[in-house]
């Protein structure tokens, strides 16, 4: 059952070959045999799903199924869910049990899915490797002394481990895409503004970005569709319409251009990462596409900038945390100073502690202009180079990593390292546009990731891109071993 594809498993449901109860209980005794490994989930809820899923089963049979009815789905701990612990990875919200759903969590509903669960991740999606997690560090599935990439590990791991149908995530510098090539998945970070930020916990507001974590793009393009769209409750959501994802699927990509920036083929990419690459281009000319030599000249700006603008708004976003309105508080606080400084030293990790010191310090009167005002300036740069790379051609790709997975504890010491690990992807958030990482040939067992980026709202075109690769080759069909 787990190997199905999300539309092989509604019409399994609607033929009556299994019911979503069988279905869900099927996913939780996975998760209690194989999850130990992994340690892809902070909080698994195994009886309002089994409710849920006797509702959907319900409605199956009613026949008023919507197309995720019954399926589990597992959400990035950092949505906002009704009744459930909605932890963001963080001590600070050990204890948080959210009032109301976040918007993807409510359409998810709506859908039909079923919460299964709520996935691990980089406190406060801090991260590239999983490890910043109170909940202890996720397990790569494909090799365990691996990391699952970060921040969205949990999901990621979950997924290519078949401990769910599929999974949210969400992307503020790479950490849809990002784990996703690291554990061999689908992850889409859609344009700026497609899916709703209400409900999820606030790391860089001009950044995050929710979006689907999938096997396949096909299965990408439903979740998606059933999360994207304007919401009144966040004003930053793009009144766009939404089209139908799935129709365009397999549009033919006879005269496609495609762009490859020649700052993605560095000398920071590994010889092997690019071969697999490379031949993943291959088989785009035999799909009819065209490849065409780009540049993207501040591609190297694109860290730099964001570890600026992305603290900055982090330590804003975090400043609500201070152990009287939410989160964590201390002992028996002396006065209200100490209770400030002692919830927030006590609720928050390091990395948390590194960021809005940074970011306290980049806002702080007299920095202001040399940093943060800088910043946004060097942003609309490098918004301008994909700009001018979309003036001649359709998309743009190249590796999503300039690595693969690395060891768990590899670069945990050494911040600037791990920053570097985003190379590729955090320009793409500075720019507000979307992005996908699909899995190509692996080297040595371990996944490699492709990544696609498009336009603005151009989500269908690279979810046709994608599917059409997944069409003539089985790179994304392949599980890890002991979890098949
Ligand atoms: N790894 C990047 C960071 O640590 C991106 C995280 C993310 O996309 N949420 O900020």
């Amino acid at each position: 059952m787990h190997n199905k594809s999300i539309s092989e498993l509604a019409a399994g449901l609607r033929a009556g070959e299994f019911s979503s109860v069988e279905l869900v209980q099927h996913y939780l005794e996975r998760i209690s045999s194989l999850d130990p490994q992994l340690n892809s989930y902070i909080s698994v809820c195994n009886e309002t799903a089994l409710e849920q899923a006797a509702h959907a089963d319900q409605q199956i049979a009613a026949g008023d199924a919507n197309p995720l009815t019954g399926l589990p789905i597992a959400q990035k701990d950092i949505f906002c869910t009704k009744g459930v612990k909605t932890s963001c990875g963080s001590h600070m919200l050990d204890k948080f049990i959210s009032p109301y759903d976040a918007t993807v969590v409510a359409r998810m509903k709506q859908a039909g899915a079923i919460t299964l669960g709520k996935a691990n991740m980089d406190e406060f999606a801090m991260g590239s490797s999983n490890e910043t997690s109170w909940y202890g560090p996720v397990k790569n599935p494909w090799d365990l002394e691996k990391v699952p990439g970060g921040s969205s590990g949990g999901s990621a791991a979950a997924v290519a481990a078949r401990l769910c149908v599929a999974a949210t995530g969400t992307d503020t510098g790479g950490s849809i895409r990002q784990p996703a090539a690291f554990c061999g998945i689908t992850g889409m970070k859609p344009t700026y503004g497609r899916v709703s930020r209400y409900g999820m916990i606030a790391f860089a507001s001009s950044l995050d970005q929710g979006g689907p974590m999938t096997r396949s793009a096909e299965d990408a393009a439903i979740l998606l569709q059933a999360m994207a769209g304007v919401d009144p409750h966040d004003s930053t959501s793009v009144d766009e319409p939404v089209p139908n994802y799935s129709a365009t699927l397999n549009d033919d990509l006879s005269g496609l251009k495609i762009g490859l920036p020649k700052e993605y083929f560095d000398s920071g990419l590994d010889d092997q990462v690019a071969k697999s690459i490379e031949e993943a281009i291959e088989e785009y000319k035999k799909l009819g596409a065209e490849v065409v030599d780009v540049s993207l000249p501040n591609t190297g700006l694109a860290v730099p900038t964001y570890y600026v603008v992305a603290p900055a708004e982090c330590s804003s976003n975090l400043a609500r945390f201070d152990g009287v309105r939410y989160g964590h508080r201390c002992e028996d606080p002396q006065d209200l100073e100490d209770l400030y400084k002692r919830s927030r030293s006590e609720g928050f990790g390091a990395e948390v502690k590194r960021r809005i010191m940074i970011g306290t310090y980049a806002l702080s009167a007299g920095y202001y202009d040399a940093y943060y005002l800088k910043a946004q300036q060097i942003r609309h740069l490098i918004s301008d180079d994909f700009k001018q790379a979309f003036e001649q051609v359709d998309v743009i790709m190249g590796p999503t990593t300039p690595t693969t997975a690395f060891g768990i504890g590899e670069k945990a010491d050494d911040p600037v390292t791990m920053y570097l690990s985003d190379i590729y992807t955090i320009a793409v958030n500075l720019a507000g546009l979307p992005g996908m990482s699909i899995p190509v040939r692996p080297v040595d067992g371990r996944p490699v990731g492709l990544q696609i980026i498009g336009n603005y709202f151009a989500e269908a075109r690279l979810l046709n891109v994608a599917h059409r690769l997944q069409q003539t080759t089985d790179w994304h069909q392949s599980a890890p071993g002991g979890f098949e």
